[in-house]
């Protein structure tokens, strides 16, 4: 891997400490009525509020029902305690041997590189994860390097969080170089958001460093709407395209937000425009606090059925869900007229 230059990282750090966390500020900036407030503390009080400039600039002002807006905003609703909606709803606590390491999928474990986000997405089904618990300081990250040297079935990591992009450049350098050294290793897997809602973290010298490393990287992007897509997004993603950097989106499908095909398809369209193929969406995780998104299961197969018939394959995201204990993601068929009439699936 070759040394990264310091210099050449613009000031996304800014962006990050600029966001808004402010309930009265977010309702005020996108003038928005005064009644949402009461809901918006109550909700601020469970899961903080956290918008950053760039994504808050992409929601329609003076519109409570903005597909984006709806993802961010703190609401009255997050206070039901609805049965069966938990706290760890894909039970990771059980596959959390050491501090920051999940290892739920024998071949590739997951790091918890940060429990910082650029945005709070109020769907988020670590909304309750213990971060304090899992912070990585030095002694926390060598063990790491040894558990990973001696589980030699395992071939990808996969940076998580939180967000793993808000690590700092020179930190995720050394975390790389170190995992570089370990020969069974093959692959890197980064799960952010941070290109979508701040793209200036895409700076030259993450784009070299990701670029430079012997495993192969992969990026998934986390993107529920096509609006979430600005020019800015789009030259983000070209950078790391350009150093040829699998780029791949996940998204959950939310009531009122994504659950409507003719959005699907779109978001598909758009994501293949900017270079990024649709990787999986998902069904909903039951987390307490955010019920109110769920979609049930027929529902979300009727409408990656619509989705089906008309994009080509490619664009066609995996419907899947995350079935705690099982050795994968539990894939969806689509429920199509033929399946609907016969009763082969009900
Ligand atoms: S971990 Fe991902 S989904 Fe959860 S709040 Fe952070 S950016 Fe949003």
């Amino acid at each position: 891997m070759q040394p990264i230059s310091i210099t050449s990282v613009r000031s996304w750090q800014d962006e990050l400490r600029e966001s808004i966390t402010d309930p009265a500020q977010l309702l005020k900036r996108l003038a928005l009525p005064d009644d949402l407030l009461d809901g918006a503390i109550a909700g601020d009080a469970l899961f903080d509020l956290r918008v950053p400039e760039p994504y808050l600039s992409r929601i329609e002002k003076g519109n409570p029902r903005d597909p984006l807006l709806l993802q961010v905003l703190p609401q009255q609703q997050e206070t039901q305690q609805l049965p069966g909606y938990t706290t760890d709803p894909l039970e990771e606590n059980a596959s959390n041997p050491l501090p920051g390491l999940i290892h739920k999928y024998t071949h590739r474990v997951l790091l918890i590189l940060s429990g910082a986000c650029a945005i709070n997405c109020r769907y988020c089904f670590r909304r309750h994860f213990a971060y304090q618990d899992n912070q990585l300081g030095r002694e926390q990250w060598q063990a790491i390097l040894k558990y990973l040297q001696e589980h030699t079935e395992v071939e990808e990591v996969i940076f998580s969080g939180g967000d793993p992009l808000a690590t700092p450049d020179s930190r995720l350098h050394r975390m790389i170089s170190d995992l570089e050294k370990i020969p069974h290793l093959e692959r890197l897997r980064i799960h952010t958001r941070l290109p979508v809602v701040i793209p200036s973290r895409v700076t030259p010298a993450l784009v070299s460093m990701l670029a430079s490393t012997r495993l192969s990287t992969v990026i998934v992007l986390h993107i529920n709407h096509p609006n979430e897509i600005d020019e800015e997004v789009n030259h983000a993603a070209n950078q790391l395209k350009q150093q040829n950097i699998t780029l791949l989106n996940q998204s959950v499908l939310l009531r009122g937000i994504n659950d409507n095909a003719t959005v699907q398809k779109t978001l598909s369209k758009t994501l293949f425009a900017a270079g990024i193929l649709p990787y999986y969406l998902f069904l909903f995780d039951p987390v307490a606090g955010a019920g109110h998104f769920d979609i049930p299961e027929t529902e979300a197969r009727r409408l990656a059925a619509d989705m089906q018939a008309s994009l080509p394959g490619y664009l066609m995201p995996r419907l899947a869900v995350e079935i705690p204990g099982k050795a994968s993601k539990t894939l969806l068929t689509p429920l199509d007229d033929i399946q609907k009439s016969s009763g082969v699936i009900s």
